[in-house]
């Protein structure tokens, strides 16, 4: 059976995404000659932890639900990374995103390893009851594995700062007081930090903008379209807007939109804020949730789920420039594509790291009970990014690397060194 010259298995091992981080890692330890020992450590996820827990629910049922925690290296710090709750959740999804997030802390060299947790759960079906109490269970299950000085988890695909104050409660309830850094991204007045909510969209914009200006684009002049409108998308868009971009598509699960006079950022996050998603705004045209992937812009910003840029669309995506706010929105097969044509990409690692970033100034400010400003936290968020960014940009020109490529071998190259460093126990 075949799908635009694919087979039904080629495109199910290219859309794998433990296959897509090994392969990234394999290329980066190439570049940088990385020794065949710690080529084969770093190949591979130190742990992964499975659970199957009961959920009372609602109409009186118990249902069994399937969660992991996998933590993929810790040489560099504690174990940083979300928590998604979604139904194609997988072991090997959550390996994948581990592996990303331990190159994503070495790239903005901040002292955590990488992990990530999820839930196969498709959260629109629970009620808020059952949905604290399946995050309560869940919490429960790896509280073996997360703390403050060991895994600290945050909101990623369908968590919000709600659940990590759950998550964050369930702890110190075990513990007999509050352990607030167990968990970032949490409401403010449980110690969460200022900025955190827009931290991810924030260092995504600085990043497109960043590219912009070493490609000689005019922000004035830059059409914009974003696919997924939730935390990351909305507010990447609305800082975009704000930086003087148009943006003409954007989309969610349900639906896209496309304007090519603009869509107005506020007004989208109202509708969608009303009516639970973006599909029948008044005045744009209908393009469906992958629309913005292909539709006519300058600049793409992906910002839902992994595997949407692949070998079957790739070709047909007019941006100059994609900035990936999502986690591997992009295929091996798709990178090659785009840089056959010349299309600039900022990968993951480096454009959605920002979220990150302000977990840990939200995990320093708990472990210090010192709090700071916004204005403080955004200020040390966009040196971070900028620093970053030249940083995988030098490397990219110096190397003649795609940025994916710089980017990853820069990390993986900190933590081949703080594995060397640290020596081989026993
Ligand atoms: P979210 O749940 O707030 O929003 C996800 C958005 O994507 C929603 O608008 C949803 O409707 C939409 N969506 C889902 N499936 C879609 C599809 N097939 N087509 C179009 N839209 C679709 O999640 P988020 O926190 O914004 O995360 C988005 C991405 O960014 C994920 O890949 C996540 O791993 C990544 N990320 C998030 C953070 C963070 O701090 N939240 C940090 C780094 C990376």
């Amino acid at each position: 059976m075949s799908v635009f010259g694919q087979t039904k298995l080629q495109a199910r091992e290219e859309a794998d995404e433990w296959r897509t981080a090994q392969r990234q890692f394999d290329l980066a330890a190439d570049v940088i000659g990385l020794e065949p020992e710690l080529r084969m450590v770093l190949r591979e996820v130190q742990r992964e932890f499975t659970c199957h827990f009961p959920v009372a629910m609602d109409d009186g049922r118990v249902e069994v639900f399937t969660g992991y925690r996998v933590q993929h290296n810790i040489n560099r710090g504690p174990a940083k990374g979300g928590i998604r709750y979604h139904p194609d959740v997988s072991l090997d999804e959550v390996k994948a995103l581990a592996m990303w997030m331990t190159w994503k802390c070495a790239v903005v060299n901040i002292p955590f390893g990488g992990a990530k947790g999820g839930v196969v759960v498709d959260r629109r079906r629970l009620s808020r009851r059952e949905l604290e109490h399946l995050t309560r269970r869940f919490a429960t299950e790896i509280g073996i594995l997360i703390g403050p000085d060991r895994d600290i988890p945050a909101p990623d695909v369908n968590t919000d700062p709600q659940v990590m104050a759950w998550i964050m409660d369930t702890l110190s309830m075990h513990a007999g007081y509050s352990v607030t850094a167990a968990v970032t991204g949490k409401p403010i007045e449980v110690g969460g930090s200022l900025g955190r909510v827009e931290a991810t969209g924030r260092g995504v914009t600085i990043c497109a903008l960043a590219a912009m200006e070493h490609l000689g684009m005019e922000p004035h002049r830059a059409r914009v379209a974003v696919q997924g409108f939730g935390n990351v998308g909305s507010v990447a868009a609305r800082l975009l807007e704000e930086a003087g971009c148009m943006i003409v598509a954007v989309s969610d699960e349900y639906g896209g939109l496309y304007n090519p006079n603009g869509l107005q950022v506020a007004r989208l996050m109202e509708y969608r804020d009303r009516e639970g998603r973006l599909q029948g705004f008044p005045g744009a045209e209908e393009i469906g949730s992958a629309g913005p992937l292909t539709a006519d812009c300058d600049v793409l910003v992906p910002a839902a789920i992994g595997n949407q840029l692949t070998s079957r669309n790739a070709r047909d995506v007019r941006a100059r420039l994609i900035v990936e706010g999502a986690n591997g929105p992009t295929t091996p097969e798709a990178d090659e594509i785009f840089q056959s044509r010349g299309v600039f990409l900022v990968p993951d690692i480096l454009a959605n790291a920002g979220g990150v970033t302000v977990s840990y100034f939200e995990w320093v400010q708990d472990l210090q009970s010192f709090f700071w400003s916004e204005h403080e936290v955004n200020q040390k968020l966009q040196a971070i990014m900028h620093r970053s960014f030249a940083e995988v940009l030098k490397m990219s020109l110096e190397k003649g690397l795609p940025m994916r490529l710089a980017a990853s071998a820069l990390a993986v190259k900190r933590v081949a060194s703080a594995t060397r460093d640290r020596g081989l126990y026993p």
